[in-house]
């Protein structure tokens, strides 16, 4: 069997650096990730920064020397007014770089902090030990002004390139270079007047303050967007970068960036990996300007970082990929937890490991049903799950998967997927129980109480018995059972529900309801 998995195709990480080593050499290698904060960073993001991880892993393991950036666009102008942004504080600020605005939730923080801080903080979670750099210090520090001054020089030439390549003409006043109007903040109401390459100035016009000013090139704005990313794989010397498809097709960013990067910049172009964008399921393409985001902290509430990574590890960065927050991912968990999982892909599960994932071999469905019929009382966990015959070494391991599963029911369980263990059957379910029903359920108690060390398997089999002999059919019998015991209609498996909350229990809450 061990021999069948390992002749399966080959992980695409690993044929991804075979392809790397192929075509680049030995290495060392820069691997190169980015994103925009411009507002929450999601599990769709990750996809980028995961990608860029799994092929420094896997270089490092195979001994090559390999570094990873994160390169955060915190020097990108607020497009607009977004959906979560109060309109009335934000509006003067569309133009102006994330770095220079105010945070949301009025912290000191700048709006890009605010949005990056807990990204940077999952992924330590994540165990993705990327350098985090940010493009507003890679300006103001000058580390571009080479390639600025070349884009300047060869203003002409750029716009030859991306008139060819995109089909789309370029104005008479287009610049590779947009001027950032230090009097008002913005960047989008300027203009590139003048180049001056003996004094590296420019002259700009800002139609906001309706002035034109000669200030430095360095810390005075910024390269346009194709212009900027072959800036950076030059500048920084990056060597492989995932990317999201919409810079990945014909006449995309990258294709004009591969141009530009050897013929103005003297430099090469990074070994490319295009990935699919991640979907919400029901939702669509996870976006932060549309609000269907789900944020990687948010996720890493509810399930182990192993977890979080294997799914987005597993399948090949340019296959679809859907999250759906209720049962994939109760299935995810044990796919990464149990390694007899059919679906478990093992080296997914290797290259997933972000330290401090301890293996339970308790289904995460039945301790999401366990810690509910214990009332989220850690004790009865304890008791519930040796009587329903699991064994855990790890106690804080399982404290820590109680808590996941307690987060995941609150944040994203479905009704079908929740109950509670009733003292009491409430008065209005009363009248529902039918007489038939009433002498079944009596049976059943005095089964438990003969029985008390029945199992799951075994109960299913007295209440199955007790269908057949009372004429009750098995769905009723389990219904008026929930009824009785959780006040609705549907509940876990009936016998290893009784299991779980000890027949002793089901038994004496039966005779308080039929004693009423
Ligand atoms: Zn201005």
């Amino acid at each position: 069997m061990a021999e069948q998995i390992k002749t399966q195709s080959a992980h695409w990480g690993d044929k991804a650096v075979d392809l790397l080593l192929q075509q680049r050499g030995e290495g060392p290698f820069l691997i190169a990730s980015g994103i925009s904060p411009s507002g929450r960073i999601h599990v769709g993001n990750l996809r980028e920064v995961l990608t860029a991880d799994i092929m420094y892993r896997i270089l490092k393991e195979r001994g090559h020397e390999a570094k990873l950036i994160f390169v955060a666009d915190d020097y990108d102008a607020l497009r607009k007014v977004y959906p979560f942004l109060d309109p009335a504080v934000y509006e003067k600020y569309v133009g102006c770089p994330l770095s220079e605005i105010p945070a949301p939730d009025g912290s000191d923080l700048t709006y890009a902090e605010y949005f990056l801080q807990p990204f940077v903080k999952s992924l330590k979670k994540l165990k993705i030990d990327a350098h985090v750099v940010r493009a507003s210090e890679l300006y103001r520090d000058g580390v571009l002004k080479k390639q600025i001054i070349q884009a300047l020089n060869a203003r002409d030439e750029i716009a030859e390139i991306l008139t060819r390549i995109t089909g789309k003409e370029i104005g008479e006043d287009w610049s590779p270079f947009n001027p950032h109007c230090r009097l008002c903040g913005n960047m989008k109401t300027t203009k590139l007047v003048k180049w001056h390459p003996e004094t590296e100035e420019i002259t700009y016009y800002c139609s906001h303050c309706d002035k034109e000013r000669t200030v430095p090139v360095v810390g005075n704005g910024k390269l346009t967007w194709r212009a900027d990313w072959p800036a950076r794989w030059a500048a920084l010397g990056v060597d492989v970068e995932p990317f999201g498809k919409d810079h990945g097709g014909k006449g995309g960013s990258y294709d004009t960036g591969k141009e530009i990067v050897r013929k103005i910049y003297g430099g090469v172009e990074p070994f490319p990996i295009i990935y699919e964008w991640i979907r919400l399921k029901g939702l669509g393409d996870m976006s932060s300007s549309k609000g269907n985001v789900v944020s990687v902290d948010e996720v890493l509430e509810v399930v182990p970082p192993d977890v979080l990574r294997y799914f987005i590890t597993r399948p090949a960065p340019k296959a679809s990929l859907a999250l759906d927050l209720v049962t994939q991912l109760l299935n995810l968990v044990d796919e990464v937890d149990d390694e007899s999982k059919k679906q478990r892909d093992a080296r997914s599960v290797e290259l997933s490991q972000a330290g401090g994932f301890v293996p339970l071999h308790i289904p995460f469905n039945h301790l999401v049903n366990v810690w509910q019929v214990a009332g989220g009382d850690f004790e009865k966990v304890k008791k519930i799950l040796t009587r329903t015959g699991f064994k855990y070494s790890d106690e804080a391991a399982l404290l820590e998967r109680c808590h996941y599963a307690d987060e995941w029911l609150k944040r994203y369980a479905t009704p079908e997927f929740i109950f509670q263990l009733l003292d009491e059957t409430p008065a209005e379910i009363v009248p529902l129980i039918s007489d038939e029903e009433k002498k079944a359920l009596s049976l059943i108690a005095d089964e438990l109480e003969k029985n008390p060390e029945a199992d799951g398997n075994a109960i299913h089999q007295i209440i199955y018995n007790i269908a057949n002999s009372t004429g009750v059919s098995m769905g009723n019998l389990c219904k008026a059972l929930y009824r009785v015991t959780l006040g609705r209609d549907r509940g876990p498996r009936a016998g290893w529900f009784v299991a779980m909350a000890g027949n002793d229990q089901i038994a004496s809450r039966i005779r308080k309801f039929l004693a009423k």
